[in-house]
């Protein structure tokens, strides 16, 4: 069994999933954020490698052909796949790592590693949601339009996480993700090594 915690956070567009993870991983630097594949055009305030690695649909093509991904979507009308060599490298090497994917994505590698940590972001309600996609600026009406009638449907997969965090206050979201990270590591299926060690140790009372 690895020991990293493998991190799976999805939720719909405009939740502010992207908000509560890079505020978690400022205070937690020490998790690996995976950084995905996409067919999308990179967004103005976006950089290669940083954001998304920016593949052509061949280069993505290429990369389904070698196996090369933990899991794979067709999100909006676009591919976006987890690099799997990256993932599996930093959960064995004991490092924990954060997928930040759709519902699709997130069910496929639910069903390859149920180990993980599956939290669902929700927003405090719809209104506050498409407020929050606007005032993004980034979408066209018609890709508004498209991600506020998938989040409806979306919400409903919520059932099928672990948890699931409101994100009202980004500052209260974080702290919520990062006590159930806590109470995560404590699993007993995640230390049955520092368990079984006792049975090694020997002890010594003084007369
Ligand atoms: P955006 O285009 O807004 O960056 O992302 C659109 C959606 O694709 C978001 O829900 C995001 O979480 C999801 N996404 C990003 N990377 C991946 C990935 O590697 N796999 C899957 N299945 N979804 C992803």
């Amino acid at each position: 069994m690895s020991k990293g915690l493998l991190i799976v956070v999805s939720g719909p567009s405009g939740a502010g999933k992207g908000t509560v993870c890079s505020a978690l991983l400022a205070k937690q630097a020490d998790i690996q954020l995976s950084i995905s594949a996409t067919t999308r055009e990179p967004r103005k305030i976006e950089k290669p490698g940083v954001n998304y690695h920016y593949f052509t649909k061949e280069e993505f093509r290429s990369q389904i052909d070698q196996d090369g991904f933990l899991e794979y979507a067709e999100v909006y009308g676009n591919y976006y796949g987890t690099p799997k060599k990256f993932v599996l490298d930093a959960l064995k090497a004991g490092n924990d790592v954060l997928l930040e994917i759709d519902i699709q994505g997130a069910l496929k590698v639910k069903e390859a590693y149920p180990d993980g940590v599956f939290i669902f972001i929700l927003p405090p309600t719809l209104e506050e949601l498409q407020k929050r996609i606007t005032s993004r600026g980034t979408e066209t009406e018609e890709s508004l339009k498209k991600r506020l009638g998938a989040a409806v449907e979306e919400i409903e997969q919520a059932f099928k996480y672990e948890y699931c965090i409101v994100n009202d206050q980004v500052d209260e979201a974080v702290e919520e993700l990062e006590a159930i990270l806590k109470a995560e590591r404590c699993l007993i299926k995640r230390n049955h090594e520092k368990i079984h060690n006792f049975r090694e140790e020997e002890f010594y009372v003084e007369a």
